[in-house]
């Protein structure tokens, strides 16, 4: 049918543009990415509309009609006044290298479609999902309705009511559309990245047990020399050196308490040089309580490398991954951690001589919420691990055997 192709490329223009990018960008884990996200959104609504200009519905000499009404609608609303701003002197400008005596017209509908931006951004960013689709599609049929009347009386442009009928509905279906699906993505999302925050404090609270049994022991220790120094005589030489065990004990319950602040407390983005001995020790701090409670003993043979990361995030990994390795030998067992360099890179080793994983399992690491420790286990921790890893620009394999252990591999550039 006449113009239906164009239509249709237009619907899938403004797909493209204003949802699916969106939605990438949403999920992205790279940094440019996401201190840029504003502005792409803008190119991106821009390139929409540019599409529309360049693929419009043929019908009269100097008339175009497209959906690029719906496009700045919707990046207006989203982006808010200053986008709406952009994107409607965009739209004239590029409408007007185009020509005809519609670049006129246009000039009036996108005024009154950007008034009626600036009156609605706040309200829509506020509104519920419903909200959001009625305000949006509204405002995108007023525009083409007002375009279509424009052309009509001051230019005496005709059009078959097919046209109008098919015009208007494709404009309110696929701004409802986008408008809608982008909404059901960014709650899912924003879901998804709660849940991930909730992992880490279900490993915090797992972990908070052994820790202050681990700080409560020293407290113990301490107590007790002082109580023996308060009721009996010492010698100078015996005096020094209980108080220097206490002095020990009490650095040792200090350090894990730290370290494991360090862990829990939330902290704002920050990717500095990191050493890898530096960060195994902190881990080793928080992990070491929970290894002893399980009789897992611990070898490691790490040296200095740096990388670049952020120093939250990584302990989180590696408090996953040692913590699932000592999962995996209830009764007792060897954890063992590695460091080397390989082909420029950082590579750390961290394995176990647990209960290792059958091939099905292996291939299902990393999926979420698969776990084998029933309710104990969140089946979260591998998926996090690995988004950690791979937005430090690392990776991680996995080898494992069933009753012989299961080694984790994480390679990361090496800085110099
Ligand atoms: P959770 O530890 O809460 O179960 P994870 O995502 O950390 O969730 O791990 C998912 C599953 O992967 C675990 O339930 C376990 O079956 C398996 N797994 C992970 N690490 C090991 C390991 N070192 N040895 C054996 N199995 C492991
Ligand atoms: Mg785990």
């Amino acid at each position: 049918m006449y113009g239906l192709e164009h239509l249709l490329l237009n619907v899938f223009v403004l797909l493209v543009f204003l949802l699916f990018v969106p939605i990438v960008l949403e999920i992205n884990t790279y940094k440019f990415f996401n201190e840029h996200k504003r502005s792409i959104h803008v190119v991106s609504a821009m390139l929409a509309i540019t599409a529309c200009l360049l693929f419009p519905i043929p019908i009269m000499d100097g008339y175009i009609f497209d959906l690029r009404l719906a496009a700045l609608t919707i990046g207006g609303l989203y982006g808010g006044i200053p986008a709406a701003m952009v994107l409607a002197g965009f739209t004239i400008f590029f409408r007007f290298i185009i020509g005809g005596i519609g670049a006129i017209a246009s000039v009036i509908v996108i005024s009154i479609l950007f008034i009626l931006l600036v009156c609605m951004a706040r309200s829509f960013q506020k509104a519920s999902r419903k909200r959001k689709i009625v305000i949006a599609s509204s405002l995108s049929t007023l525009a083409a309705i007002v375009a279509i009347l424009n052309s009509m009386v001051l230019f005496g442009a005709s059009f078959s009511i097919l046209f109008l009928t098919l015009y208007g509905f494709t404009t309110l279906c696929t701004t409802a559309f986008i408008v809608y699906l982008y909404e059901v993505f960014h709650d899912h999302i924003l879901v998804h990245k709660r849940v991930m925050r909730a992992e880490k404090m279900e490993v915090v609270s797992h972990l908070a047990s052994s820790i202050s049994h681990e700080v409560r022991n020293p407290l113990t220790t301490v107590r007790g020399f002082m109580q023996m120094m308060l009721q009996n005589e010492f010698s100078e030489e015996k005096r020094k050196e209980f108080l220097k065990i206490s002095i020990d004990e009490i650095d040792r319950a200090n350090d894990i308490i730290r370290d494991y602040l360090t862990f829990a407390k939330p902290s704002p983005e920050k990717v500095t040089n990191l050493n890898i001995k530096e960060e195994l020790e902190r881990t080793l701090h928080i992990v070491t309580p929970f290894a002893k409670m399980n009789g897992v003993e611990i070898q490691e043979k790490v040296d200095d490398y740096s990388f670049r990361g952020e120093e939250q995030l990584i302990q989180q990994c590696l408090i996953n991954l040692t913590k699932n390795c000592i999962e995996a030998m209830p009764n007792k067992g060897r954890l063992t951690i590695e460091t080397k360099e390989e082909h420029g890179n950082l590579l750390l080793v961290i394995s176990d001589n647990g209960k290792g994983m059958t091939k099905e399992q292996l291939a299902r690491i990393g999926e979420p919420y698969f776990t084998t420790k029933g309710r104990e286990g969140t089946g979260l921790g591998m998926l996090v691990s690995i988004r950690i890893i791979e937005s430090m620009s690392g990776k991680l394999s996995v080898e494992s055997q069933v009753n012989e252990g299961t080694s984790f591999f994480i390679r990361f550039p090496l800085v110099e």
